[in-house]
């Protein structure tokens, strides 16, 4: 097989992983040094503290050597015993992924579904606590962002709706594809168990995951009896009061994420989910103006952080991809689920500026004339006139 020689640089514009940051690459490549040593604790220490800002919480927030999986499944066993009953809200793919793990873990989950097309319900939310007035249910389990649609619930919402049910369950909350992208208060919303990841908002390589953990849910760790010992929080707590860890950390993957976390502390949280916001309406704008449909049906839920596109009836999403990976060297994210084929992904996510926002987008129209998807022009120009007119 013959393979095109690509000049310039790939665009790697999925939803995660997203681009790395030349400045993180680079602290990432330097020595790895004693993870027992007193040069290791100060970087942990720095580290933790500025996480905890990130996730906007004074409590604690660990880091795992895993990919975000590993972390839902952290999240779980530490808080749950076999048997116990959770909502969980299927609003798309990735929560389809989080409600299997709960089975396999032996917990009962009951299933709010949705049409994919927009986030949680916090009325029907509301209505399944208020109907358990035994509180047999343990925890609601949401994810914040929806990867696999486009599509962000609202978890002010939530926890409103969880408080009118005057409710004691636990909130769980996926934030692996919204955590340093999209507006996240662990503290402030009340969750209980935030679950992030390193490879999407927070600009690093795949590889850590984190939970960040209320007063309340580690009270409820003392009583959870699910089976853990890897993802146990109790030791790795105790090891982080000094910046240390108990098994060997991912050390060099530490020193991109204390980069990465500067970088995001610089901007100014409130700047970064600005510039997010701003591309993801640029985004949608060129997607109207192209006569395509966005995945997302709710303007509320709209994600911040990425914008799945449908392609029209009888046509391929992924046949388009593979046009725009093969002329142009950009890749796009598929269709997940019951939306294979159906929709490509456009992640405007993580470390990304106007100038790259416009390559992607250009990429994406070329592809569809390339393809031969029926579609109007000017979605890039429509973009332009955005992005131009908002500084
Ligand atoms: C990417 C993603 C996951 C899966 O995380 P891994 O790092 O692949 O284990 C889970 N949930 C959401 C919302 C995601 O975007």
């Amino acid at each position: 097989m013959s393979q095109t020689y690509h000049s310039g640089r790939h665009f790697l514009q999925i939803p995660g992983p997203t681009n790395v940051p030349d400045r993180v690459l680079r602290a990432i490549d330097l020595p790895t040094i004693d993870h027992r040593g007193p040069d290791f604790g100060r970087l942990g220490l720095e580290i933790l503290a500025n996480l905890r800002k990130i996730f906007q919480t004074e409590g604690p927030v660990v880091i795992y050597p895993a990919s975000g999986t590993g972390a839902w499944e952290a999240a779980l066993t530490n808080t749950l015993s076999p048997g116990d009953t959770v909502l969980m809200c299927r609003t798309g793919w990735f929560a389809t992924l989080w409600n299997e793990m709960a089975v396999r873990l032996g917990i009962t989950p009951i299933f709010l579904d949705t049409d994919w097309r927009r986030g949680a319900d916090p009325a029907a939310i509301g209505e399944a606590l208020a109907g358990d007035t035994a509180h047999r249910i343990k925890a609601v389990c949401v994810v914040h962002n929806e990867t696999s649609t486009g599509c962000a619930s609202r978890i002010d919402e939530v926890r409103a709706a969880m408080d009118a049910a005057k409710h004691p369950a636990l909130l769980l909350v996926d934030t692996i594809s919204s955590l340093g992208s999209i507006d996240y208060r662990h503290d402030a919303w009340r969750v209980d168990v935030t679950v992030a990841g390193s490879q999407k908002g927070l600009m690093l390589p795949p590889g850590l995951s984190f939970n960040a953990i209320s007063a309340k849910a580690l009270a409820a760790t003392e009583t959870a009896k699910l089976p853990r010992s890897y993802w146990d929080w109790r030791p790795m707590l105790e090891a982080n009061k000094t910046g240390y860890f108990p098994y060997t950390p991912g050390t060099n993957m530490l020193y991109g994420l204390n980069a990465a976390s500067q970088m995001l502390l610089e901007e100014g949280l409130d700047n970064v989910f600005a510039r997010h916001d701003r591309h993801a309406e640029a985004t949608r704008r060129a997607v109207r103006a192209w006569g395509l449909e966005i995945q997302c049906a709710d303007p509320r839920h709209y994600s911040s952080s990425l914008t799945a596109v449908r392609v029209p009836e009888g046509h391929s999403a992924d046949a388009l991809r593979a046009t725009i990976l093969e002329r142009f060297n950009m890749s796009l994210g598929n269709g997940l689920g019951m939306l294979k084929d159906r929709v490509f992904r456009i992640g405007h996510l993580g470390d990304f500026g106007d100038l790259q926002l416009l390559g992607t987008l250009g990429g994406v129209e070329m592809g569809l004339r390339a393809a031969g998807i029926p579609h109007k022009e000017g979605g890039v120009q429509a973009a332009i006139a955005y992005l131009a007119g908002n500084a």
